[in-house]
């Protein structure tokens, strides 16, 4: 099969658009045949390397797949089954995964990271249970966008921080993929949300997608704004996934009470806090990490159901995905970035 690999870590050129052997099926996998695959910043980390992460080589990314099932050695998974991929691995036997928390699992991994192959490919394999149904009028485009964002939103906004109808949201970075899937969420459930972004345009996106207000980070301070546009008293929840840039001004934007989630740090890793504003005004910080199999299938009801849309920035050819992540890498892009194989 075709597949886009690294060899070792690097700048974009390290990306070979080449012959790779065929994934070889285990007792209850499926080999999905990669009709479309989304990128994540996962990608660009892997590829660049991490410290303390050893990435077994060559190596498939690839972790927001969509595609038609071609053979299965599952007892219950047909062959032609249009699909989505639940983007977790996880061992299905430990207190974690029995008590319906995979995400924490020990042997927690996502497709296309570590020692599973992903969907810069023809073909990929996965456990029959990360196979999740796509319905006949939802495009593989669109359904390779939605799982990894929409399940960090999901578990970012329902489940770590217990979003109630009529709270406030901020939502940072509105033209990226958690971006663009938190707003949604949020306002699907009641809540008043927030965004900034970098960009007229972006801003005028992320109002249509449901934002009450919007805020050019650029141009304006998003806490002081938060400020002003709350009557001085802050969001309950701010949806962090920036990291070293912005924590500060997140951390100021909470009210007495408020969440402050984080599922990612594209800036760096490092965020101070004054203790006495945690203490004094009772804050919380959480971290959070992906989501469960069954988030997943929850938020995709509202997809299918068309309530909620990821959006598609572009698309490009497997064998071009060195432009597609040189687009990731410039954050020009609202929405989602999709290999199309
Ligand atoms: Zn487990």
């Amino acid at each position: 099969m075709k597949a886009v690999r690294f060899h070792q870590h690097g700048g974009l050129d390290v990306l070979r658009y080449e012959d790779a052997p065929e994934p070889q099926l285990l007792p209850g996998e499926a080999l999905v045949r990669v009709r479309a695959c989304a990128l994540n910043h996962l990608d660009l980390w892997e590829r660049r390397g991490l410290e303390h992460v050893t990435i077994p080589m060559p190596h498939i990314s690839g972790s927001d797949i969509a595609g038609e099932v071609v053979a299965s050695a599952a007892t219950d998974v047909s062959v032609g089954r249009r699909v989505m991929l639940q983007p977790g691995v996880s061992c299905g036997r430990c207190p974690a995964c029995l008590s319906g928390k995979d995400n924490q699992c020990p042997r927690y991994e996502v497709l296309g990271y570590m020692n599973h192959a992903g969907g810069y490919a023809e073909l990929v394999k996965a456990p029959a249970e990360n196979l999740v149904s796509i319905p006949d009028d939802i495009d593989f485009v669109h359904a390779a966008a939605f799982p990894l964002t929409f399940l960090t939103a999901w578990h970012m906004l329902m489940t770590r921080a217990q979003l109630k109808r009529g709270e406030d949201v901020l939502v940072l970075a509105a033209g990226s993929g958690v971006g663009q899937a938190a707003i949604q969420v949020a306002f699907l459930h009641g809540a008043r949300v927030f965004a900034t972004a970098g960009t007229e345009d972006k801003l005028e996106r992320a109002r249509s997608l449901g934002a009450y207000e919007v805020i050019h980070h650029h141009k304006q301070d998003v806490a002081d704004q938060i400020k002003r546009l709350t009557n001085r008293r802050g969001v309950d929840i701010v949806i962090e996934h920036v990291g070293e840039a912005t924590w500060a001004k997140s951390v100021r934007s909470l009210a007495r009470g408020g969440r402050l989630v984080t599922c990612g740090a594209t800036t760096g890793w490092h965020g101070a806090i004054d203790l006495r504003a945690l203490f004094g005004k009772q804050l919380s910080i959480l971290g959070s990490y992906m989501g469960t199999k069954g988030e997943l299938l929850r938020v995709a009801r509202f997809f299918f159901a068309g309530q909620v849309k990821p959006v598609v920035d572009c698309t490009f050819p497997l064998a071009d995905a060195a432009s597609a992540q040189r687009r990731l890498e410039e954050s020009g892009q609202f929405g989602k970035i999709v290999l199309e194989v």
